[in-house]
């Protein structure tokens, strides 16, 4: 049977160091992971389980460093900020995953930038509403490579940190995560079937903050190749 409509173009991650792509599924991402940024955002760390959002395979743009890419400033906002993050790629999905098991279901490692119209978000949190407007919008994911655990293992330590217009925004440590890659994967996989081509942003240090037209981000995490993203 043919379709009707020419399908929607795979969405997908260069691979580092080859020609190959890695498919991308959903793209779940995780709230409020690092204590200091939990509580720029006015919540207290300690009483809170993890929460979780998604973008739309739709939001991804490659921006490897150095060349990287142009994030057109989004419409409807006047508060774009910037969240860096490392992202986790899985090549095995499943339900119920133990914590023990879950590094197995991971093929790579990269950074991302879970860029938020805070101002959208802002105002659908004070009237109960969904994230969606405020998260998941065009090109709102920049990522860069994917790095192959067989090459990175799977990174628990080290810098994450963005640079804007050369300055130093956000700086934190992979090993100050409230919840860990195993613990993350374990509980997604206790609300959603996780697919192989699942895509984790496992959340952002503290130091977020709103980005201009003409702005360069500059994001790093220790090990992994980093990302940059005019703002245009
Ligand atoms: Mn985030």
């Amino acid at each position: 049977m043919a379709f009707v409509i020419t399908p929607p173009a795979q969405a997908a991650i260069s691979v580092h160091g080859t020609d190959e792509l890695f498919p991308v599924n959903r793209i779940y991402c995780v709230g409020r992971n690092y204590a200091e940024h939990a509580r720029e955002m006015g919540h207290d760390p300690d009483r809170e389980p993890p929460f979780f959002f998604e973008k739309h395979p739709t939001s991804l743009v490659f921006a490897p460093s150095p060349k990287g890419a142009d994030f057109k400033y989004p419409q409807q906002t006047k508060d774009v900020h910037h969240e860096i993050e490392m992202i986790a790629v899985l090549h095995k999905g499943g339900n119920d995953i133990s914590a023990a098991k879950a590094l197995d279901h991971v093929w790579g490692y990269g950074v991302g930038l879970d860029m938020t119209r805070r101002d959208l978000q802002g105002t659908a949190k004070k009237m109960g509403r969904p994230w969606e407007i405020g998260k998941s919008f065009d090109n709102s994911a920049p990522v860069g490579f994917i790095h192959p655990v067989r090459e990175v293992g799977h990174p628990d330590k080290g810098a994450v940190t963005l640079k804007v217009n050369g300055e130093i925004r956000q700086t934190g440590d992979l090993d100050d995560l409230i919840w860990k890659i195993p613990e993350i994967i374990s509980i997604l996989s206790g609300l959603f079937t996780l697919r192989p081509g699942d895509v984790i942003f496992t959340g952002t240090p503290a130091g977020v903050g709103p980005v201009s037209k003409g702005d360069v981000m500059i994001g790093a995490v220790a090990g992994l190749s980093g990302i940059a993203v005019r703002v245009s």
